[in-house]
């Protein structure tokens, strides 16, 4: 971008060199950051709208390399897709996430973001089964989260997959609804438990505006289809006092509660708090 206008025709471009060397790095650093440890896990609550409740928590997966400094998982996701990694790394994001709930308290839910790839690859209902049981996690009590993206590739291995899954009493929630190329056919095609919808659509909600509209449309279609809807990305008191009003059941957000260590969580995992 710097050499914009000056080397349009050159052959060679030394930024160019440089990101792909970066790039290299990076996967080479991505690809030996699970046996380092450089792994964790934030939580991030989801309220019940109604009863102004916690529900319970999302794990949010952050990577700390002492190289790259703290790399956002909207970066390096889609590289440990990309790398092959996912498998082992997602396997490890629902083990230490289950093990964690495990120890609260309180039987509060945990939801784990799974990547379609995990969902494609066919052993992820296995593996959910073993973690399970390995923790002691009451099946009722995990939550999946899934994008639409590549769901339909291979929609029968995905299903199979889903169902699977759902046979072990866990739950699973389409994440990001409403962003994807087609939320509707994926929802009609795959037996979700909840709707999750993308935050874009909270942005610039107020009254009378285009995402009101949306976000009741999404509402609506959630009662029609009696899939919960949780919404999130709530950041101020006017969302969220909205958001009760149009009757949506669980809300997540920067006004309710920032992605957080687990023990930040005293409060509401051991003692008190919801139950
Ligand atoms: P997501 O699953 O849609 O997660 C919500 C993202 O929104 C998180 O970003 C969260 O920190 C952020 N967020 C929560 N509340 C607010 C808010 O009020 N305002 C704003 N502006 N943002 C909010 P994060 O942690 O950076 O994660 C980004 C994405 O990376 C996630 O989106 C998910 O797609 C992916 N991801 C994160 N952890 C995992 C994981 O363990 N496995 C997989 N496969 N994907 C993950
Ligand atoms: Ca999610
Ligand atoms: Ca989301
Ligand atoms: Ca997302």
């Amino acid at each position: 971008i710097k050499n914009e206008g000056r080397n349009n025709f050159a052959a060679y471009d030394p930024t160019m060199e440089r990101e792909y060397q970066d790039r290299r790095k990076l996967e080479h650093d991505l690809r030996l950051a699970l046996q380092r440890s450089e792994f964790s896990l934030v939580y991030q609550p989801m309220l019940c709208a109604r009863l102004d409740q916690f529900m319970g928590f999302e794990a949010l997966l952050r990577w700390t390399s002492p190289v790259h400094g703290s790399v956002p998982p909207d970066i390096f996701i889609g590289i440990a897709e990309s790398i092959g990694i996912m498998g082992p790394l997602g396997a490890w994001v629902l083990r230490t996430a289950c093990t964690e709930a495990a120890r609260w308290q309180n039987p509060l839910k945990i939801a784990v973001n799974v990547s379609p790839i995990q969902v494609q690859q066919g052993n992820l209902a296995e593996t959910v089964a073993e973690i399970l049981a390995a923790t002691g996690l009451a099946p009722e009590r995990l939550e999946i989260e899934v994008t639409e993206s590549l769901l339909i590739r291979h929609p029968e291995r995905a299903l199979a997959t889903l169902r699977a899954i759902k046979a072990l009493g866990v739950r699973i929630a389409m994440d990001d609804f409403g962003t994807g190329y087609s939320s509707l056919a994926t929802l009609r095609a795959f037996p979700f438990d909840k709707l999750k919808v993308d935050r874009s659509f909270v942005r610039d909600l107020c009254e009378g505006s285009e995402s009101m509209a949306i976000i009741n449309a999404i509402l609506g279609l959630g009662r029609g289809l009696r899939l919960p809807v949780v919404v999130e990305g709530v950041e101020t008191e006017l969302q969220a006092a909205i958001l009760r009003r149009c009757g949506a059941d669980e809300m997540q957000g920067y006004l309710l509660g920032r992605p957080l260590p687990i023990d930040q969580f005293k409060t509401i995992t051991v003692g008190r708090g919801a139950t």
